[in-house]
């Protein structure tokens, strides 16, 4: 019998719609000072900057832009410079995932007097932090509503995650006319890290947990048809289940109370730490090769999910795997590093040294992940 054991509590008020942009003004206290924070210029183009501005007008803003993808310690410590140097009380993230990420690890390191890589690293444990507020422009990974953040160093190549849910975003504006500028490129990315991030708190084992399965089920077949439908990516409706099903695949409830596996997530990172990949594309190349090497301790839910996912009958675990390989090909995105431009001949050693070095090798988990099933997977993943 296995009983759950959770406290659930996700504060984050979520105004979705075509005409959310209206909500900002009431959302922010009249007298914040706020940092708009930015990444590398999308929202000037696509004039969501304009949109926001003009909800905001008379408001004391200071602006930020320049968040990259997989935002650097190195840029965000600039920002809290001028958070600083301009005192500034409240951080409005306008972005995709990079800049929500940064924008909590902003709103922490402000009030933290030491080395702001303590927050990454878990040697600070974040207490309080500056009211942060989002208006999302990319729907793929949750981070407009959970309290988990990803920051890489990039005098180091460490890219990792940390938790802190002083961070967790007051408000989300989540306005599905901000995809109508999303390159192809960021919507496959954003389809595959919401699976995926469903995918690592359902593909344990089961444990009679009939709410969580069905929830997670709900979600990667929303997923499942909407790649299956990428020809109306364009479309108002299947851009709105897009933003949705992203939103509900990382905002805690899919994993209440379940075992998880995040070990997708901890072996890709080292992918664009190395070598820039998008992340949802780093997921794409590990997870199918993790799940092979994993088929013995996730057999029962592989089997579950292609009964139920992709309505496979009689679904064997082998069946499931080919179906999400198959399915991310279908989008166009890798499923082995020769599929992208890197031209490493050393990448499988080199991953594979990243990972010893950040304790990523033998991440143990459910399905026992020790350093020679790790090397295995990363072996078949990225060997030429
Ligand atoms: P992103 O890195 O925020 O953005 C990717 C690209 O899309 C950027 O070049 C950005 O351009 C562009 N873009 C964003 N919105 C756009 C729009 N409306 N129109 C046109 N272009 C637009 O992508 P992401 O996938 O959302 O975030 C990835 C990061 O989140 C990674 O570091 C990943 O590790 C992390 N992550 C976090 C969580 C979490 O729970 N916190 C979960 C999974 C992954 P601009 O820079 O010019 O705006
Ligand atoms: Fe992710």
């Amino acid at each position: 019998m296995h009983h759950f054991e959770f406290t659930y509590h996700n504060p984050t008020q979520i105004h979705f719609g075509r005409d959310s942009f209206g909500q900002l003004a009431a959302l922010i206290p009249p007298a914040a000072k706020l940092l708009l924070l930015y990444g590398g210029g999308s929202i000037m183009r696509n004039g969501i900057y304009d949109q926001v501005i003009r909800a905001l007008a008379g408001r004391d803003i200071v602006e930020f832009g320049g968040v990259e993808a997989n935002p650097t310690l190195e840029t965000l410590a600039s920002a809290v410079a001028l958070v600083r140097a301009e005192r500034r009380d409240f951080i409005l993230a306008v972005g995709g995932g990079s800049v929500c990420d940064g924008a909590k690890f902003i709103a922490a390191a402000a009030l933290y007097e030491g080395d702001g890589w303590d927050i990454v690293n878990g040697k600070h444990v974040v207490e309080r932090a500056l009211p942060v507020g989002v208006v999302l422009t990319l729907p793929a990974t949750g981070s407009e509503s959970n309290a988990g953040a990803v920051v890489t160093r990039a005098a180091t190549q460490e890219k990792k995650v940390f938790f802190a849910p002083p961070t967790r975003p007051r408000f989300a504006i989540l306005n599905p006319q901000v995809m109508d500028s999303l390159p192809d490129r960021q919507l496959e990315n954003g389809l595959v890290d919401a699976f995926v991030h469903v995918c690592e708190q359902y593909l344990t084992y089961p444990v009679g947990a009939l709410v969580q399965d069905g929830y997670a089920e709900a979600i990667l077949r929303a997923l499942k048809a909407l790649g299956d439908s990428f020809a109306r990516r364009r479309e108002p409706g299947w851009q709105q289940n897009l933003m949705w099903a992203a939103n509900q695949a990382l905002c805690g409830i899919v994993g209440v109370g379940v075992p998880l596996d995040w070990a997708t997530h901890r072996m890709a990172v080292e992918l664009t730490a190395l070598y820039g990949i998008d992340h949802g594309r780093t997921l794409s190349i590990i997870q199918p090769w993790l799940l092979r090497e994993t088929i013995d301790a996730k057999r029962a839910k592989l089997e579950q999910l292609g009964r139920r996912v992709f309505d496979l009958a009689d679904a064997s675990a082998e069946d499931s795997i080919a179906a999400i390989e198959a399915f991310y090909r279908g989008l166009g995105m890798p499923v082995h590093l020769s599929d992208t431009d890197v031209a490493d001949a050393d990448a499988a050693e080199r991953v594979m040294q990243a990972l010893r070095a950040h304790g990523n090798a033998a991440l143990g988990g459910h399905a026992g992940l020790d350093d020679a099933k790790t090397w295995r997977i990363i072996r078949a993943a990225c060997s030429r």
